[in-house]
């Protein structure tokens, strides 16, 4: 593919070290995380989100980009249940055992109203409610539901899906009202179903997300892009160009805003708009503006791997066309 091999040197030495060590991380993390309660940064005052998992490893990070790289989920979701074990251990419900404190951080939301995070997981500022809202033993369970189908996610899509199934029991994705607990697990299990390759059931799982996202945080928080890009390739890979079409270029207009026209996260939209232009039959259209993402692309981002990638959907584009005996004027 004509690829640096300096490039391809450090991605083979990366997949086949070991795993790091993450300094700061609980040794049990065999529950995700899971906060409802609302995280906010202490540098541009943008709320967190879950970011997709790196090397496994969850995190949050803000819509801005102004953290270098996402923090450790986990630790956070530690030194918040620490805090509720120490100040709110009432709240928590008896179980014989000692929680553990990433298990007394799906509480978190019941007595805080804002997490604000700074530099580190353990540079944390909580802001108390008044009062606790009541417990629901059912949503709890939904919550932890969640909090461990995000955590099998990776390892073991199946059982994961069945757990979402099971939060979701009873929730209509096409006429279920916004809310944050469905609208998480909704987006989580619509990301799965692509994995498996099922898309059409994708697609009602990530409008849900997407409409349901949009009404609780606004169209511009990181939860909603995340989800209107789902929805986006939802379609896309059920073969609803038209529709993918129109998502991308909401998507593409967004970060264009948000993060600027040569962010990676916009030229990447522009590069996936342009695949479903060419299923369209817009060739030419699609080619351009694959050309030109790639060109900005590999400017502003130099090492990044997503530019190969372009360069091989472009690629395929032109043997497409011509495999199809296409005449385009600019051939
Ligand atoms: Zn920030
Ligand atoms: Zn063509």
């Amino acid at each position: 593919m004509n690829l640096n091999p300096r490039l391809v040197q450090k991605w083979v030495t990366k997949a086949t070290a070991p795993p790091a060590p993450h300094p700061g991380r609980p040794a049990s993390d065999s529950w995700e995380a899971y906060l409802a309660a609302e995280l906010l940064c202490t540098f541009c005052h943008q709320p967190m989100a879950h970011t997709e998992p790196q090397d496994s490893v969850q995190g949050y990070q803000c819509q801005t980009g102004c953290r270098p790289r996402p923090l450790d989920a986990a630790a956070i979701a530690d030194t918040v249940g620490r805090a509720l074990l120490r100040h709110a251990p009432r709240i928590i419900p008896p179980s014989g055992t000692p929680t553990p404190p990433h298990l007394a951080a799906i509480h978190a939301h019941r007595v805080l109203a804002r997490i604000t995070i700074g530099a580190t997981p353990g540079d944390i500022t909580l802001t108390w409610r008044a009062a606790p809202l009541p417990s629901s033993s059912v949503d709890t369970e939904r919550a932890q539901a969640v909090a461990t189908a995000r955590h099998l996610a990776l390892d073991d899509p199946l059982r994961a899906r069945q757990l979402l199934h099971d939060s979701l029991t009873g929730i209509d994705p096409a006429t279920a009202p916004a809310h944050p607990l469905y609208t998480d697990a909704a987006a989580l299990l619509a990301e799965l179903l692509l994995r498996l390759d099922h898309p059409s059931d994708a697609v009602a799982w990530a409008t849900y997300a997407h409409y349901s996202s949009v009404q609780l945080h606004g169209p511009t928080h990181p939860r909603s892009l995340h989800a209107l890009h789902l929805h986006a390739v939802a379609h896309r890979r059920a073969g609803h160009h038209q529709r993918a079409y129109r998502l991308y270029r909401e998507l593409a207009d967004q970060l264009t805003r948000l993060e600027g026209p040569h962010a990676h996260r916009t030229l990447a939209t522009h590069a996936s708009t342009a695949l479903v232009l060419h299923a369209l039959g817009h060739c030419q259209a699609a080619r351009t503006l694959l050309a030109d993402a790639i060109t900005t692309h590999r400017r502003d981002h130099p090492d990044h791997p997503a530019t190969a990638r372009m360069v091989q959907h472009l690629s395929r584009i032109w043997r497409d066309c011509a495999t199809k005996g296409h005449q385009h004027q600019d051939t």
